[in-house]
């Protein structure tokens, strides 16, 4: 075993780089991460040793203690093609693909992942909530609108022992509900990941009902009805009028005001958002959204409830869209005026899986439904600034009743075995537009596709920080991480800002504004930050 050298991770402790046989390393790794000084490890082993790794269905990397572990193979040109990695704490391990990745940028991919490891255990230490105070029991639960989301939502609960009433105005929505989830139950069974006693067990405890029978016994509601202010608060009213002192009351709105709910009820105190990401029962990330009277034992409760979830408690603060869906929605813009500029949704959504995201902007767009966006745009169309640029491309899909896979074409098109297929079509409607537009079309370089998605996300995310609606840099990435597909091995977006540099960042923002305008404002705390000569967004947390 060769050990190649170590150098810092900027934190605390460092990368130690070994070089030799798997199992030689996994063992000489662990002894350094029991020791002092080493988070994360760069293993560097032969060719064979990574393809018997790729054989394995689920690789065990079993290093002794807990650090960020990155496993690669480097070829003849001392580049590598893919590697295993792990973050510090535990999970399986995942593969990702990279294009001719030299040791310095694995050796950057293991910093990125030691920063995950310790951006997870400072996410639950929030101002004003310690372990002094003392949680609210919650024995049983209620989940309002049996939709997609409340459908999930009630799996969350009963997968962990928790009864949960699940209840929809409409009995035709209740029973879809229902039959949604004994559909995820019986697949789970069917692929043996639970056993058909487990199944049963968790179906029962999940309560169909259509009033408001039970709702007195029970420790926590979320609400996941339709988007729309005026149902939402009138839901929390009854709920105000049902519920038993001291229940908490969550929404799972992905955009509006908990504060406005909260004012529909006699409790504001009791009244907290709980953003879950779909589906429900998969995704890791909770937004724990803080209204402003929000009480510190209702925020302590819901970090202790989103851990028996298994879920990734994020504290945010409460303003349109919260965290992820504010700046995913500059990022999708970024992606869809490119398109109008010269791209195609198969180019851009090439160099944002190559760049490692889960799946590109377009097939995400598909598989969620293109129909939610455009009722939503069409409903804020009124909020449009005038002379600000509006990709129309989406919009025109819809118009052709082309909404993603639930149609079977969107963005693109669907085989029966659901393959996205580039569609002529839908290139010929870009050109189309183009054109309407006047814009010459030209040969978009790759960079310039990963630069203006990835920096639009930044600038929201410091955005986010100056306002205080995020709480730290470093939660901003988990929320990129668990919700949104973004890779681990980059460490989240704002991380990812800081590997490329902040000064580069601002520089290529101001001539981007200076060529298109307010669209490409940056955000007040990165000019400050650069002026500081700072290169940490750390350095900016604390915006409220
Ligand atoms: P959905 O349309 O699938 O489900 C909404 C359900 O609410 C329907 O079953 C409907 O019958 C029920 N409902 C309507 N009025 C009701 C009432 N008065 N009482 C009881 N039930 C009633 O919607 P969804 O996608 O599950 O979204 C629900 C909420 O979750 C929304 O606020 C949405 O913004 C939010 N959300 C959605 C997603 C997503 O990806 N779909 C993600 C995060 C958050």
């Amino acid at each position: 075993m060769n050990e190649i050298g170590a150098d810092s991770t900027g934190v605390k402790g460092s990368v130690a780089v070994l070089a030799g046989k798997l199992e030689e390393g996994l063992r000489r790794g662990g002894d350094l991460f029991e020791g002092p000084g080493v988070a994360g490890l760069l293993l560097l082993v032969p060719k064979e040793d990574l393809d018997a790794l790729a054989s394995q269905r689920t690789p065990k990397l079993a290093v002794k203690g807990k650090g960020a572990v990155i496993i690669a193979a480097l070829n003849e040109a001392g580049e590598a093609d893919r590697f295993l990695y792990q973050s510090g704490g535990g999970g399986s391990a995942r593969w990702a693909q990279v294009q001719g990745m030299r040791q310095e940028g694995l050796t950057e991919a293991v910093r990125a992942l030691v920063h995950v490891q310790r951006s997870e255990q400072v996410v639950g230490e929030v101002a004003g909530v310690d372990e002094s105070i003392p949680l609210r029991s919650i024995t049983r639960a209620a989940v309002v609108g049996a939709g997609t989301m409340g459908s999930g939502i009630a799996i969350c609960y009963a997968n962990v022992g928790i009864p949960v009433l699940l209840q929809d105005a409409s009995r035709e929505a209740l029973e879809a509900g229902m039959a949604r989830i004994r559909g995820v139950y019986d697949e789970a069974a069917r692929k043996g990941r639970i056993s058909g006693e487990e199944r049963e067990a968790r179906l029962a405890r999940i309560v169909p009902v259509t009033g408001y029978e039970g709702f007195a016994d029970v420790g926590i509601v979320t609400e996941a009805v339709f988007e729309g202010m005026a149902l939402k608060k009138q839901i929390f009213g009854e709920l105000d009028q049902v519920c038993r002192e001291g229940t908490i009351l969550a929404s799972n709105t992905s955009t509006l005001s908990i504060d406005e709910i909260a004012g529909a009820t006699r409790r504001p105190g009791d009244v907290i958002g709980h953003h879950y990401f779909s589906p429900a029962h998969v995704m890791r990330l909770l937004e724990v959204v803080e209204g402003a009277a929000t009480q510190p034992d209702v925020l302590a409760t819901s970090l202790a409830l989103g851990r028996r979830l298994g879920k990734l408690g994020v504290v945010v603060g409460n303003g349109y869209g919260f965290v992820g869906n504010r700046m995913l929605h500059q990022y999708g813009r970024e992606a869809q005026l490119l398109l109008e500029e010269g791209a195609l949704p198969q180019q851009i959504d090439r160099v944002l899986t190559g760049f490692g995201m889960a799946m590109g902007p377009f097939a995400v767009g598909d598989l969620a439904g293109l129909d939610v966006g455009w009722r939503i745009r069409r409903e804020n169309a009124h909020l449009r600034k005038p002379g600000e640029r509006y990709p129309v491309v989406a919009d025109r899909l819809c118009e052709q009743g082309r909404f993603g896979q639930k149609t079977g074409a969107g963005w693109y098109r669907y085989d029966e075995s659901r393959r996205a297929i580039p569609d002529p079509e839908v290139e010929a409607l870009i050109e189309a537009v183009s054109a309407e537009q006047g814009i010459e079309r030209r040969v978009i370089p790759d960079e310039e596709i990963l630069a203006r998605t990835q920096y639009a996300l930044i600038n929201e995310g410091a955005r986010l920080l100056g306002e205080g609606i995020a709480r730290r840099a470093s939660d901003i990435d988990l929320v990129y991480l668990n919700g949104y597909g973004y890779p681990a091995w980059r460490g989240g977006p704002m991380r990812y800002a800081e590997s490329v540099g902040l000064a580069r960042i601002l520089e290529t923002i101001w001539e981007w504004e200076a060529r298109e305008g307010e669209r490409w404002r940056p955000a007040p705390l990165l000019v400050e930050l650069v002026a500081r000569q700072s290169g940490s967004f750390a350095e900016g947390e604390g915006g409220r």
